[in-house]
């Protein structure tokens, strides 16, 4: 059974419950009328999901819907901003009830969870892509940026790394594994949590922080850039899940961790006067907290295992890359 393409977003997307008292008018009208508070920084981002790029071919609807906001409030974390509204553009071949019934459950069960409300939206034919737009608000002077690492600052990241590259491995029938520790990777892959409330506890102290989408080294290497930094990780440090460690190789389970995407962990620097104070933070909103190198004054992102640097085949994901 078909929708009317026109009807899609009011008879799915709009729900009356849960109205946040900052959206004066939402969907609905040509535009939203949205009040930010006046202490608070306006921060928005947006990230595209295509289908056979972002996501394999034939994901569940409820997936597709966990990964498009996970990955859109991941940057919002990153920043450490508290998320707000979001908007959505939705693309797809046919509009079939069963899919968009599935797809807005698990939508709305995360916006719900995250207290955000969708603010506008757009319907289209055409390939299956999800674009969100997300709005979030950081008290003014307290964003988390890239550019704040100073040599000499320990490099931390969140939870552990390598876990969704493993979780697509198995995906793509690229790697076997059972029960428990096929579930964990396939979650990580399929659902990531986005450490929102982790973000917002790094405001007490850390120095500049980004989302591992795209593998440590690489999204590490956005912070040195724009630190005007390096950076020295010492793989043994690299904090990897039991999981991870027991499906394969330690040495591949290392790779997916350094050079793997989709893990959605917090990656941020911290001087060595406020770490435990950051630390302690993170424990507060449940959140363990690793220290994996150190930032230098060298620029780039060097990796020591045994006290020898450590090649790697590449440096995370780029998608223009050939
Ligand atoms: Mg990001």
């Amino acid at each position: 059974m078909s929708v009317s393409e026109f009807n899609i977003i009011e008879q799915f997307f709009v729900r009356k419950e849960g109205d946040r008292r900052d959206v004066v008018l939402g969907i609905g009208d040509d535009c939203a009328l949205l009040n930010v508070p006046s202490d608070q920084c306006l921060a928005v981002s947006m990230d595209t999901l295509n289908e056979g790029i972002h996501f394999l071919s034939g994901t569940a609807p409820a997936d597709i819907a966990h990964k498009a906001i996970a990955v859109n409030l991941s940057d919002l974390a990153a920043m450490g901003a508290e998320p707000a509204w979001v908007s959505l553009s939705l693309s797809m071949p046919t509009a079939e009830l069963g899919w968009l019934q599935s797809f807005s459950d698990t939508f709305h069960e995360l916006l719900h969870h995250y207290g955000l409300q969708v603010i506008g939206g757009d319907t289209t034919r055409g390939p299956l892509a999800i674009t969100l737009q997300v709005h979030g608000f950081v008290p003014e002077g307290v964003a988390l940026k890239r550019s704040g690492a100073k040599a000499g600052d320990l490099v931390c990241v969140t939870g552990t790394l390598g876990d969704a590259a493993l979780g697509l491995l198995i995906a793509e029938h690229r790697l076997a594994a059972q029960g428990e520790v096929r579930d964990h990777l396939l979650t990580r892959y399929y659902r990531p949590e986005p450490r929102v409330a982790a973000g917002i506890a790094l405001r007490v102290g850390a120095s500049a922080a980004i989302d591992v989408s795209d593998g440590l080294v690489a999204d590490l290497g956005h912070i040195c850039k724009a630190s005007e930094v390096g950076a020295v990780i010492n793989a043994d440090d690299i904090p990897l899940s039991e999981a991870a460690t027991s499906v394969t190789t330690h040495e591949r389970a290392l790779d997916c961790a350094l050079t793997g995407g989709d893990d959605y962990e917090l990656c941020f620097t911290v001087s060595e006067d406020n770490y435990r104070k950051v630390q302690s933070a993170l424990e507060s909103v449940g959140v363990a907290c690793y220290a994996v190198g150190r930032i230098s004054g060298k620029s780039g992102v060097r990796i020591l295992k045994d006290g020898e640097p450590l090649e790697l085949n590449k440096s995370g994901f780029d998608h223009f890359a050939s």
